[in-house]
């Protein structure tokens, strides 16, 4: 685990700070896990230690007998905003990048059965891989990216941001109604259907789709 978590390609302005989770942003992937479509995001919590990143492994913990990956686009907040407007969302984010929300499907199981809180099945160390990022001016509009993750060389997920419920503006802005945004937050903004198990020895590759953004991870 490093010192000191920044966020690469970035790192020399912004370490990794809050990490926000977006549940059921995609209408397809709310049906897989047969869950309502949500209307208003699902909101949760990553710690800072779940961080880690290309070359690194996930670590499959003891607890639990069927760890998912989730891919998503994770946008990187540079500026300081409460109750931002979203007119002014996009305003707030510095860069864009990949990331897969490691979860830990039996224990979240566990968890929704009894309405408890998703964290433990979010939050475990090394459950929140990213890549590296690109600055928000290389990209016009985050809801027209697409991107991709291949588990050992074959193609699991394919993801379209256009087909997010809540765009990354309304994200930004229901989180500031929230909580004070800061440099360095990260928003896992939702994964799209598809979501599988990993296993030790996995190969994990995700991508950007025409932007030099890549993370590959193993899996021990
Ligand atoms: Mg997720």
């Amino acid at each position: 685990m490093p010192d000191s978590i920044t966020i690469p390609g970035l790192e020399r302005r912004l370490r990794v700070n809050s990490i926000f989770g977006i549940g059921r942003n995609y209408v397809a992937h709310a049906h897989e896990l047969k869950n309502e479509v949500p209307k208003n995001p699902v909101i949760f919590i990553k710690p800072v230690t779940s961080i880690i990143y290309s070359g690194d492994n996930i670590q499959i913990p003891f607890q639990s007998q069927d760890v998912h990956y989730e891919t998503e686009l994770v946008v990187a907040i540079g500026k300081t905003g409460k109750n931002i407007s979203l007119q002014n969302a996009l305003n707030y984010v510095e860069g864009y990048g990949i990331g897969i929300d490691v979860t830990a499907r039996d224990l979240q199981a566990q968890a929704k059965s009894k309405s408890l809180p998703w964290t433990v099945s979010k939050g475990f160390d090394t459950f929140a891989p990213i890549s590296n990022f690109i600055p928000a001016g290389e990209v016009d509009d985050p809801q027209q990216l697409t991107f991709e993750l291949e588990q050992n060389e074959e193609i699991k997920q394919r993801g379209d941001t256009s087909k997010m419920i809540f765009p990354v503006a309304h994200l930004i802005s229901e989180l500031s109604h929230f909580f004070t945004l800061n440099p360095g937050d990260l928003i896992f903004t939702g994964t799209p259907e598809g979501v599988g198990p990993i296993h030790s020895g996995d190969h994990l590759r995700a991508t950007l789709c025409g932007k030099n953004v890549v993370l590959e991870v193993g899996v021990s």
